[in-house]
């Protein structure tokens, strides 16, 4: 997943980065309460939105486990996560157990009671789906006349109340020229922002989301903006290809509706359930996630020796996903490379600016390496009807 920070990382953020690499499990939970969602948002990557969800004690009992195994920052997800009658309640248990909690909404469910319930549990921050200051362009992402006005009542309340709002904005080819009318709109609020580019296809493969991809040219002028303040410089391709390309297994634990433990919230992979079994059981010492995590660069039989390879940030799961090479290229991740050297001035020249596919062959760069053996070890799903349509 590609997306754009807000704000410079704190020092004491970066030690407790430096410590969860040496933890067995990760510092950072996301757990996602339900698939289901009230909003039915054109570029999902969500395709199931049923399934089993855990029982209220079921979920404290989970709660209680990350908190065991010593995980500290834990955001609820959803789906919509309000859409669990129980939320607020476990949105209480969790502070109880003194996680430093994060809630990503849509806020059509955060009415007064709720929004006061998360700031007397000092809940870190929420993070509200935004797509524009327009109203109806915002409601034709979403599917739903009035979200634009729901969302954004919710977001002042919480803001009102205290607590730290963030504007997450996953920028699309229609709503990209009002990318800085939500940086201009959220600071004037008191509000933090972030933009993700990179809509993902869905879980099944189905390239329909893609359809709302900005276009090269939109990527790049992205990158440029100073405002962003994005890394754009070639890193040193040597070191890079002896470093992991993602961090898979190390950064987060990804929790399901039913308590499966899955790698991240991408590779809908399960490795164990928390509700039988405590997290350094599943997590410590597993073998698949150990060969996921230990990916490096020069693994990826194709993409080390390309030459967009110093400015690329590349996933795994969307590789996977659309793909169908969890160790081959990503046309998302190439597309964004493409465009953060052209923004740095030494990219290649942009042969159109109509969509996202590979753009002809990237030269190769001399590499003398071995591949991993994991393709194969991680399954695309079945491809819906959509397969052929670009
Ligand atoms: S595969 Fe890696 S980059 Fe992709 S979503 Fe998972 S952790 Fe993030
Ligand atoms: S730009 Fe594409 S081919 Fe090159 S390293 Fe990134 S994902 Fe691989």
């Amino acid at each position: 997943m590609t997306t754009v920070p807000y704000g410079a990382r704190s020092s004491a953020l970066a030690m407790l980065d430096a410590l969860a690499k040496k933890h067995p499990v990760p510092l950072a939970a996301i757990v996602q309460l339900t698939r289901r969602c009230n909003l039915g948002c054109r570029h999902c990557f969500q395709v199931e939105r049923a399934g089993v969800e855990l029982a209220t004690e079921e979920w404290k009992l989970v709660l209680r486990r990350l908190a065991d195994a010593g995980v500290l920052f834990l955001t609820f997800t959803g789906g919509e996560p309000l859409l669990r009658r129980d939320f607020v309640e476990l949105v209480r248990e969790a502070r109880a157990l003194a996680f430093a909690i994060k809630v990503k909404t849509n806020g059509l469910l955060l009415d007064e009671a709720a929004c006061k319930a998360l700031a007397a549990a000092a809940v870190m921050e929420v993070h509200f789906s935004f797509y524009a200051t327009d109203p109806a362009l915002h409601d034709r992402v979403t599917g739903l006349a009035g979200s634009h006005a729901k969302t954004l009542a919710a977001a002042r309340h919480m803001r009102e109340l205290g607590v730290h709002v963030l504007l997450n904005c996953a920028l699309q080819a229609d709503t990209f020229d009002g990318y800085g009318a939500v940086i201009e709109f959220a600071r004037a609020e008191g509000m933090d922002w972030s933009f993700d580019p990179g809509i993902q296809v869905q879980e099944d493969g189905c390239t329909r989301p893609a359809d709302h991809r900005l276009a090269p040219g939109q990527l790049e002028r992205l990158y440029a903006d100073p405002r962003l303040s994005l890394p754009l410089a070639l890193e040193d391709t040597g070191k890079k290809l002896r470093s992991t390309v993602c961090r898979v297994g190390e950064a987060m634990v990804a929790v399901a509706p039913n308590g499966d433990v899955w790698p991240c919230l991408s590779l809908l992979e399960p490795l164990g359930n928390l509700v039988e079994s405590p997290l350094e059981r599943i997590w410590v010492g597993n073998p698949r996630l150990a060969r996921l995590a230990r990916i490096c660069w020069a693994d990826l039989p194709e993409c080390r020796g390309c030459e967009l390879l110093g400015f690329c940030v590349r996933c795994h799961a969307n590789a996977l996903h659309e793909d169908g090479d969890l160790l081959g290229p990503s046309r998302l991740a190439c597309a964004a490379a493409r465009a953060r050297a052209r923004a740095a001035g030494v990219g290649p020249e942009r042969s159109d600016d109509a969509g996202l596919a590979p753009e002809g062959e990237s030269r190769r760069l001399p590499f003398a390496g071995g591949a991993t053996e994991m393709a194969g070890e991680f399954t695309v799903r079945p491809r819906r009807q959509e397969e052929g349509q670009r």
